[in-house]
């Protein structure tokens, strides 16, 4: 019997034991779709407050002691035997708020350090083999976890080393006070490694040392080339767009499945969607103050963080047109204090029209999601996108705007795409308020038509937006960069 391919994740968040966006859906679904075609995959996080109760029982695997900072490293299992590090340093990492913020959303001040001590303690965990664990490929996300590559790619007996970028718009830039502070070998001060104008930039040495660099469509991958979505890395990505691919995320079909979904009051299929959303728009009506009078206009919904990327400063600079429009609307968010305010402010004077949620909710999520007969993305640039997917498992019709993911996923409606059964919902150009205008009169036009409306669910709900695909295209990518070893699960 072949040996399996032994792969190590790691990242800032996985859920369900800690996630504020897709990073932490992606850090979880990708690791079990991957176990479940035969890899033996293990994900490494930092114990954040709460995290080890959370993963349950678990036993002590490695000490570690990095940058004067001691860790234990603890291993446990999430419910479908994926097995966790938890790497735990409680001056870093036990504290109250996010991963990165505190409980007044402050970011913490020392970021840097906490997650360059983490990378360099991951480092060293791989190069020990510590908990007998020796991995074929360490596949890192996002800037938190990026310096990883750079201890090992100086390993001479490394693993393969793939970087996921999953929004270049959080590098981890610092200054040089945290490069001497992380103690990092001064040949990495240069733009070849680590500098960046005068700083250094966390993500830059993932993507300066890992074999292969992907992100999470081929349409941002193709966009961060480019000055205009590049974050000033596009010249540095250009040049190396030979280890450079977009891997489209797929989303957990267990958790988000609006025919077995635990937290929905009634769940459906395509069979019942008509039926299935009226009763959970229905049951979420009282809690959310509507008047059951309004249930017939569309329910549109907008989930997602507060932050300039994801446009609901449009929503609220297209206020007036919006409320003229026959629709209803919950925003369920929150992230930037002034637009948590400004959102707040609106739904009061909406005369009932708009409903705020400033909250970070999953339950929530999934009920709007089945709820919702419209869900819109105004998304100023989006790596690739979770809500639309979900928002096409559960039949809800995606207004997003035609960037990164959203364009690679979305199909806008038109006698075409209608006749050949690929659209699935509406597609704008412009991140301003007449482009959300328009999305949002489209989707109430798509909407009003049985037939279309109909059409676009059916379209949306066939799609298969799984993980199988995408985690096949990373398996494939693990086994070109290891061109000499045979064996591990078949592709
Ligand atoms: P990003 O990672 O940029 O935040 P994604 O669309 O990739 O965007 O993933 C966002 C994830 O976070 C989705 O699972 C979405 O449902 C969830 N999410 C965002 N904001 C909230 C919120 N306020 N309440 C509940 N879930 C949220």
């Amino acid at each position: 019997m072949s040996e399996s391919l032994r792969i190590l994740h790691a990242a800032a968040e996985c859920f369900p034991l800690a996630k504020t966006g897709g990073l932490g859906d992606v850090a979880r679904a990708l690791p079990s779709a991957l176990m479940k075609m035969g890899c033996d995959v293990r994900v490494a996080m930092p114990a954040y407050r709460g995290v080890q109760a959370a993963l349950g029982a678990t036993e002590t695997v490695a000490q570690l002691r990095v940058n004067a900072v001691d860790f234990t490293v603890r291993c446990g299992a999430l419910a479908d035997g994926l097995p966790v590090y938890l790497f735990d340093a409680p001056a870093l990492f036990d504290r109250p708020g996010t991963p990165y913020a505190d409980a007044q959303q402050q970011p913490f001040a020392d970021s840097a350090f906490r997650f360059g001590t983490f990378s360099a303690a991951l480092a060293l965990f791989v190069q020990q083999g510590a908990a007998g664990f020796t991995p074929d490929i360490v596949h890192l996300h996002d800037w938190q976890t990026a310096l990883a590559a750079a201890w090992l790619a100086e390993w001479p007996q490394r693993p393969r080393l793939v970087f996921t970028i999953h929004n270049l718009a959080y590098q981890g830039q610092f200054g040089r006070e945290a490069f001497d502070a992380l103690q990092l070998p001064a040949h990495w001060w240069k733009p070849a490694a680590l500098e960046f104008w005068g700083g250094f930039s966390c993500m830059k040495g993932g993507i300066n040392f890992a074999d292969a660099i992907t992100t999470v469509s081929p349409g941002y991958a193709r966009e961060i080339r480019t000055p205009a979505y590049g974050c000033g890395l596009d010249g540095l990505l250009e040049t190396q767009a030979g280890k450079l691919r977009g891997i489209l995320n797929g989303i957990d079909d267990a958790v988000w499945d609006p025919a077995r979904d635990p937290h929905l009051a009634h769940c459906y299929d395509l069979r019942t969607v008509e039926a299935g959303k009226r009763a959970n728009r229905l049951a979420l009506a009282q809690s959310l103050g509507f008047s059951p009078a309004d249930s017939a206009l569309p329910l549109v919904v907008f989930i997602g963080r507060l932050a300039d990327q994801k446009g609901a400063d449009l929503l609220l600079a297209a206020r007036e047109a919006i409320q003229q429009m026959p629709l209803q609307l919950v925003v369920l968010a929150s992230g930037d204090p002034a637009l948590e305010a400004s959102l707040r402010g609106w739904a009061l004077q909406s005369h009932g029209k708009v409903v705020a949620c400033i909250a970070h909710d999953e339950v929530l999520a999934h009920q709007l999601t089945a709820a919702a007969d419209l869900l819109l993305m105004p998304s100023r640039f989006e790596p690739c996108g979770l809500n639309q997917l979900y928002a096409l498992r559960y039949g809800t019709i995606p207004l997003v705007r035609r960037t990164g993911g959203l364009a690679d996923t979305v199909i806008d409606t038109t006698p075409q795409t209608l006749a050949d059964g690929r659209a699935n919902g509406v597609s704008f150009e412009n991140a301003d308020v007449g482009g959300v205008c328009w999305a949002l009169q489209r989707g109430i036009e798509l909407f009003g038509n049985p037939g279309t409306r109909a059409a676009l669910r059916r379209n949306g709900m066939a799609r298969d937006s799984g993980w199988g695909a995408s985690a096949r295209e990373y398996l494939a990518l693990y086994q070109q960069l290891l061109p000499t070893r045979t064996g591990g699960p078949p592709l």
